[in-house]
């Protein structure tokens, strides 16, 4: 049974994080982060990941070096899935059954994603990994934790930061003035223009209530806290 304050919480991993700030994936990273699912998991609290990409390749980036964007945004969904198969890995090294779920089928890897499945997996205690985000370009994979969030009914939209530990006034990284908040409402957010995570994704946790915490991952045992209600981060609530 879970001590803390949820049963089912959605982690959104940014790609950064499985970088560790480089291009590609760094394993003694992934491993740590992989450690501390563990425990969450040990604790009862069924946990499903979202997992970005921006490590390998982000879609608008790739437009403003010549490509079409909407081909870029693929290449984006398939840099995911690369993060899903390495958390995967390290996950299933200590112990922790996973399942990975894709948005773009690729039987071989991965299973489809299927949210009744998805549900029965965390049910089971294993931890769901969903790669390629919608599988549709536009999109980002912070709107797309918001829907699974929501679609498989997690309490929480935990988003889990690299080289930040919260939501702050401006970007931290370059203004040593910045301000952190410790709670802020889905509209100040919004109005603020915050690029912490994109617009569309506070808009959807704010239409569906779905509360939303910032919390920074370079710190040791942050998952852990953030899960057992420790109050760290940014929450971002109504
Ligand atoms: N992407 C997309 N549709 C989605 C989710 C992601 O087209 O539903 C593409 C988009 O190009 C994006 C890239 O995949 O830049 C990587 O995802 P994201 O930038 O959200 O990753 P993160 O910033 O969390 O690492």
């Amino acid at each position: 049974m879970t001590d803390g304050p949820y049963k089912r919480v959605l982690l959104k991993l940014s790609g950064e994080v499985f970088g560790g700030g480089q291009v590609g994936v760094d394993p003694n990273v992934v491993s740590s982060v992989a450690k501390q699912i563990r425990a969450v998991a040990e604790r009862g609290v069924q946990v499903a990941i979202v997992v970005g990409g921006g490590n390998f390749f982000r879609g608008a980036e790739l437009q403003q070096r010549g490509m079409e964007r909407d081909r870029a945004d693929y290449m984006g969904m398939l840099g995911t899935v690369m993060n899903c198969l390495a958390l995967q890995d390290f996950c299933e090294k200590e112990g922790v059954q996973t399942r990975v779920q894709t948005a773009i089928t690729m039987g071989q890897v991965a299973e489809p994603y299927i949210p009744r499945r998805a549900e029965r997996h965390l049910e089971k205690g294993r931890v769901v990994i969903f790669g390629a985000g919608s599988g549709m370009p536009y999109f980002s994979t912070d709107t797309v934790a918001a829907q699974r969030a929501l679609e498989i009914g997690a309490e929480v939209l935990l988003m889990g930061k690299q080289g930040v530990d919260g939501v702050y006034d401006s970007d931290p990284r370059h203004n040593p003035a910045a301000v952190k908040f410790d709670e802020l409402t889905y509209d100040e957010f919004l109005a603020r223009d915050l690029k912490v995570a994109d617009a569309t994704a506070i808009s959807m946790a704010r239409d569906y209530k779905l509360p939303m915490i910032f919390f920074g991952l370079d710190e040791e045992g942050s998952i852990e806290a953030v899960v057992a209600g420790e109050k760290i981060g940014t929450a971002v609530h109504a």
